[in-house]
């Protein structure tokens, strides 16, 4: 009988923004497949199981999924429990699917748990609702990623729509993705908050514009970066403008 695998959320980054299913996962698993973007503190919830990293980067292709695939299964056909962990929530921007699709045609029983995705770990930083009322009633989270293989997307249109945007995996392109924005019709003006490495203690975090973007995005630390933009953001913006002191600012950013 081969064993079952978990594909468990781990969050934002601080290991204690896990859900207690995912603890206690961890602190039964025989083997966990883990991500880059996976801190090592939640690693040593697992105190007995052989720890194998799989990070793939962003931008790695299929093979390098097909070979995570394929590690997941031996796992499973060798332990009774395997937690494949996976930063932020594996349902996003996570190729969750692909995994599952393959543990379903090699019989083997799988269970996701969610976990806290990087916006809301990054709006919680900001201490600004993505909805705050009044003001925005609609939420996007996109990617202007688009790998090898894929359908392109009407992902502008989404960002464009709605009343918020929370933009994943946009940090390397971010000159391209803001020109794309405001040929498609956002203001340049568009307050935008920038966070960078949310929830963990190299957490960095700017107010800017649209416009001011890319400048921001070149000047950050390396890490993770998310992008919002919405009218949300105007206050903080302003207050960042003034000099005043925003809460989570460590860093305001003059927009370009
Ligand atoms: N499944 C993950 C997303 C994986 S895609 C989740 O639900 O959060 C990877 C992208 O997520 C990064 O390029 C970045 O845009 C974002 N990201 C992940 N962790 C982050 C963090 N701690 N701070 C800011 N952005 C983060």
């Amino acid at each position: 009988m081969p064993g079952k695998v978990y594909l468990v959320g781990a969050g934002p980054g601080a290991a204690d923004l896990l859900t207690l299913r995912a603890a206690r996962l961890l602190d039964a698993a025989d083997v966990v497949l883990y991500d880059a973007l996976v801190a090592a503190e939640t690693l040593t919830l697992a105190r007995r199981a052989e720890l194998l990293p799989v990070g793939k980067r962003a931008g790695l292709r299929s093979t390098a999924q097909q070979l995570i695939n394929q590690h997941l299964i031996e796992a499973a056909q060798k332990h009774s429990l395997v937690v494949r962990l996976k930063g932020g929530d594996p349902m996003m921007f996570g190729r969750a699917q692909e995994e599952i699709a393959a543990l379903d045609a090699a019989g083997i029983a799988w269970e996701v748990v969610p976990g806290v995705t990087a916006a809301l770990g990054a709006s919680a930083a900001l201490g600004i609702s993505l909805t705050r009322r009044g003001i925005a009633r609609s939420v996007c989270f996109v990617t202007p990623r688009i790998g090898p293989e894929e359908r392109d997307s009407e992902w502008l249109k989404a960002a464009i729509a709605s009343d918020t945007a929370v933009l994943y995996m946009a940090g390397d392109q971010a000159t391209q993705v803001c020109a794309a924005l405001a040929a498609a019709g956002m203001p340049l003006a568009r307050p935008a908050a920038l966070v960078v490495s949310a929830a963990t203690a190299d957490q960095q975090v700017f107010f800017t514009t649209l416009e001011g973007l890319p400048d921001t995005i070149r000047r950050r630390h390396s890490g993770p970066a998310l992008v919002l933009l919405g009218e949300v953001y105007g206050d903080a913006l302003a207050a960042a403008l003034q000099g005043a002191d925003v809460p989570g600012a460590a860093n305001p950013a003059q927009p370009g």
